[in-house]
């Protein structure tokens, strides 16, 4: 059979200042690592014995019915503003609608090239395309709003970065890869008409009852104030939270140097390039506020007097805080198998993270011991953790279901980073044995699986990652 991909794409169909047409460059040798068949399928996609995949998920076959564009794109990256980003490394070739009935864009990146590759080459290596293939989804296995990872294929040509790497190409499928910068450039130009287009068509596209700016700006910052609340929940930190890495749907985005915490410390970073910890794991409800800011500013713009308007935006945002501490509230609640939580829990919640912080304690194990009677033993000094253990159980003592609300919010398995690694190690030695073992493993992270013990132990000191890299 052939690949059919049943496209609709829209993008295309926007002014042309929004993007630049341009088709992915070949590569040498493409070969297929994996393919999505599950989310295929929901995509509406077939023909997955097509003999040609590696070819079209490389770049190298263009799909019937796409339509190839680089987005053009601005935004703040560590809070400087760069008035022009762009697709330098990703090639969107259209969208579907899914059998949910959503519209999703499938995007190559890695795939060469583009008018807004600035010094780059276009291209990406095969670490960063795997990370973000097995984080991608285990995110989605885990709940959380997410891009998801149609195809993984390797280029068979070499990728300088620090050394020669493998390249490869990832098939990136998002509700749509519009972003807080993607406003932000047609603001900073002044240029109204285009501001409002883009203004009408992510209404239409993911809004369709925010009637107008501040409406809109309302929903996003809804679903961004969930998004990290469930980031922090299982331990996540993005790394990158610039406004470009920032979705306009509320998904998690651009997986370059995130990682998931091991031991619990409020102030980790993993990122090489966060030099100040401004994407710390706690910093993030606080940037999510910043870049919300960044996209009011935007909007402004698109209000009648937007001098009028500077009071109830300001106000909307001082908003946010709030509604990212009910969230928080509401997911770490859910970890200790509360239903409805009060302002005390907050209290019981911080008692148990200082405790863990003091300790060292594992993040995930340390929760998910909470049910199956574990957590004790990742205090090397348990007076402390029995008292609040203590405290604990007569709180949750008229709870009903608490077991199974625990277990719903506390993974066994999250991605470590050391087994990560390990994985992209293996892969670069051409063996994705390791690959493939993990993908199946995070497919099912909350249920404790025998056959995956090994991944739920923290990495052993030298086994410790300490710095993960961006995917250039
Ligand atoms: P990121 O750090 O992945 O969010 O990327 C920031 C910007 O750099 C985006 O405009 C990317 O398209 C661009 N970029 C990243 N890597 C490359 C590359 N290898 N070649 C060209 N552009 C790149
Ligand atoms: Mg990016």
């Amino acid at each position: 059979m052939t690949l059919h991909i049943p496209f609709d794409n829209s993008y295309a169909t926007l002014p042309d200042t929004f993007y630049a047409r341009v088709k992915p460059e070949p590569v040498k040798a493409p070969s297929l690592i994996a393919i999505n068949d599950g989310l295929a399928r929901d995509l509406g996609i077939d023909g997955l014995d097509d003999p040609n995949l590696a070819a079209l998920f490389s770049g190298n076959a263009i799909p019937d019915g796409a339509s190839p564009l680089a987005q053009l794109y601005a935004g703040h990256q560590f809070g400087q503003y760069n008035p022009q980003l762009g697709d330098g490394r990703a090639i969107l070739l259209g969208e579907t609608i899914g059998t949910d009935g959503l519209r999703r864009d499938i995007q190559l990146k890695g795939s060469g090239r583009t008018p807004f590759s600035r010094m780059g080459d276009g291209r990406a290596w095969l670490g960063p395309v795997l990370r973000e293939y097995v984080v991608s989804e285990a995110m989605h296995a885990l709940g959380v709003p997410t891009t998801r990872a149609l195809a993984a294929v390797r280029t068979g040509e070499v990728v300088v970065r620090e050394r020669p790497l493998p390249g490869a190409v990832l098939t990136r499928v998002a509700q749509s890869h519009l972003r807080v910068g993607t406003f932000q450039v047609f603001a900073a130009r002044g240029d109204i008409k285009a501001l409002q287009t883009l203004f009408d068509y992510a209404v239409a596209r993911h809004y369709p009852d925010a009637t107008d700016p501040a409406a809109f700006l309302d929903a996003v910052m809804r679903r961004q104030a969930d998004l990290v609340a469930q980031w922090m929940s299982i331990g996540f930190i993005h790394g990158v939270m610039n406004t470009d890495n920032c979705s306009i749907s509320g998904e998690t985005i651009d997986y370059g140097p995130c990682a998931f915490m091991d031991s619990y410390h409020p102030e980790t970073v993993y990122s090489s390039i966060d030099r100040y910890g401004r994407y710390s794991y706690s910093a993030q409800a606080d940037i999510i506020v910043w870049n919300m800011a960044q996209l009011a500013t935007a909007l402004l713009q698109l209000m009648p007097d937007p001098e009028a308007s500077l009071e109830p935006f300001t106000a909307k945002i001082h908003s946010m805080p709030d509604m990212i501490r009910t969230e928080w509230l509401k997911r770490f609640a859910a970890k200790i198998g509360i239903a409805e939580p009060t302002p005390e829990d907050a209290t019981l919640i911080a008692e148990l993270l200082t405790l863990m912080q003091t300790a060292d304690a594992d993040f995930t194990n340390t929760f998910r011991g909470l049910t199956d009677g574990t957590a004790r033993d990742q205090f090397s000094d348990p007076a402390g953790f029995d008292d609040w253990s203590g405290k604990w159980q007569a709180r949750i003592a008229g709870e009903d279901g608490a077991e199974e609300r625990m277990n719903a919010a506390n993974p066994v398995l999250i991605p470590r980073n050391h087994q990560i690694e390990a994985m992209i190690a293996a892969s670069v030695e051409g063996d994705d044995t390791y690959f493939h073992r993990l993908m199946l493993a995070y497919a099912a992270p909350y249920d404790a699986n025998p056959d995956f013990v090994d991944l739920r132990s923290p990495p052993t000191p030298d086994e410790v990652v300490q710095a993960t890299f961006c995917g250039t």
